[in-house]
């Protein structure tokens, strides 16, 4: 069969190239199809050809309402030959709501209930209707979503309402959301992961408290000097026990390894050195101090490793960048906070008052029950920290030392003994299983892998100014 004959020129349409599917910027296409329109207007006149170097407003007027018109005539055939016929539109049609008009330029325009409000602009009275899900519907949302600063929805719907009127505008901006790359990167979440089983250092069963333990640092706090005058900065050391966990609260006197030393010796000499420490290795401290980051940074490592290897102690630092390493002293920094704000009344405080504030927080700590209260008389009391520590819930209560029978030394060591016993058997029995559920990141998500291309949270700029990063390699820890 022969193909019928035809011209060269109106063989070339403007869909056949210029499809609006193929651009990502709706002025863009306007320009670009003026251009062409104007070449093959010239191409047609012998004489008055437009030699101008740029687009008028109307070149590009009329281009995009003969983008919208084919869009309309394409999504809404049967209802744009109505109008045209002066018949009623279908039943099923979801025009019938919009009393639909058909303007000089063969728009489709909803005549809405403002035909009266003649100080409002034409285009607001008559909106020209969009239809969901095409291409020129969704060029157009993407430039006023950009025009907008990537706002939210209403007010990109807001803005279009003055022109168009979108068929299902809501969900149509929404899908472009979900597209839109900066608003992706604005909405980032953080990624999350089952939470991880407990480090076999948390469910190690000791003697004694303190035997494992972490260190933190949190501050800094002002306190007065001599007369009043003068101010110095204090930092509040930290020490968790990861068993039963206690803390230990020192001051540090200023942001040096040898002040973090003398706190650590302190911490030491009251509660046994431990046999292994864990702490953090810069930059992923809980305060959100700067001086702290520049503590870790310039701590001296080595010197502290060769100190704890002195006294046969394991010194473990937690990678960078890496704060769910810290879980276990991070919520315990927050509590000491508070405590120590619920003690100190004033905020002029002396060396003096922080120090016993700082103890009276650690009082308080150390007494909040790590295990069910029951109901139950006969039941055994709550399990404190406090009861690792001085074998007893707190400080406020008479010690139950008072004792009429004859007193041995060896037989009363024994008891002791006994006691402390007694509280890591609860520990273990009543403690540890409430360590076993997942309080949060209950979901399995999808690990990453290598290539994934994510955005690198940095604490010290704006969202906007987050690096994208590809992951190279993977390290992935039990
Ligand atoms: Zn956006």
């Amino acid at each position: 069969m022969k193909a019928p004959k035809q011209s060269f020129i109106s063989n070339v349409t403007t869909e056949d190239r210029l499809d609006p599917e193929r651009f990502s910027d709706w002025l863009r296409l306007l320009r670009v199809t003026a251009w062409v329109k104007r070449f093959t207007d010239n191409c047609r006149k012998t004489n008055d050809r437009n030699k101008s170097r740029v687009l008028t407003l109307k070149e590009l007027q009329e281009v995009e309402n003969m983008f919208i018109h084919k869009t309309q005539v394409k999504h809404y055939p049967e209802e744009y030959s109505c109008i045209v016929k002066g018949q009623p539109m279908p039943r099923s049609s979801k025009l019938i709501p919009l009393n639909v008009k058909i303007d000089e330029q063969d728009l489709m325009r909803c005549d809405t209930r403002l035909t009266h409000a003649r100080f409002l602009p034409y285009n607001v009275r008559y909106p020209i209707i969009l239809p969901r899900k095409s291409p020129v519907t969704r060029l157009l949302v993407k430039s006023f979503h950009e025009a907008g600063n990537h706002y939210g929805t209403n007010q990109t719907l807001a803005a279009m309402s003055s022109r168009y009127w979108l068929i299902g505008g809501r969900e149509e901006i929404r899908d472009w959301e979900k597209k839109c790359s900066k608003c992706k990167k604005l909405k980032a979440k953080v990624l999350k992961q089952v939470m991880a089983p407990l480090p076999p250092i948390r469910l190690k069963k000791s003697m004694r408290a303190f035997a494992n333990s972490s260190v933190d640092f949190a501050g800094p706090f002002l306190t007065k000097q001599g007369r009043g005058k003068v101010r110095q900065k204090r930092y509040l050391c930290l020490f968790t026990c990861l068993s039963s966990r206690a803390v230990h609260l020192k001051i540090a006197f200023g942001l040096d390894t040898d002040s973090f030393l003398n706190a650590f010796y302190r911490m030491s000499s009251r509660r046994g050195f431990p046999e292994e420490m864990y702490s953090d290795n810069g930059t992923n401290f809980v305060g959100a101090y700067n001086e702290l980051l520049e503590l870790y940074e310039q701590m001296d490592k080595q010197k502290i490793t060769e100190k704890a290897n002195n006294h046969r102690i394991k010194w473990h630092f937690n990678p960078p960048l890496a704060p769910h390493f810290g879980g276990v002293h991070e919520s315990m920094v927050k509590s000491a906070k508070r405590a120590i704000y619920a003690v100190l009344n004033s905020a002029d405080i002396t060396d003096e008052e922080l120090l016993t504030a700082i103890t009276g927080a650690e009082g308080l700590i150390n007494s909040r029950p790590i295990s069910y209260q029951t109901s139950h008389p006969k039941d055994d009391t709550v399990l404190t920290p406090n009861h690792f520590i001085h074998g007893q819930i707190g400080g406020q209560f008479t010690p139950e030392a008072v004792d009429s029978t004859v007193f041995n030394v060896k037989k009363r060591w024994r008891y002791v003994q006994e006691i402390v016993k007694h509280f890591w058997h609860r520990w273990l029995r009543e403690f540890i299983p409430t360590l076993s559920n997942r309080k949060k990141w209950h979901q399995e998500t999808r690990d990453l892998k290598v290539n994934d291309v994510v955005l690198v949270i940095d604490a010290d700029k704006s969202r906007g100014e987050w690096s994208l990063g590809r992951i190279v390699a993977l390290h992935p820890g039990n």
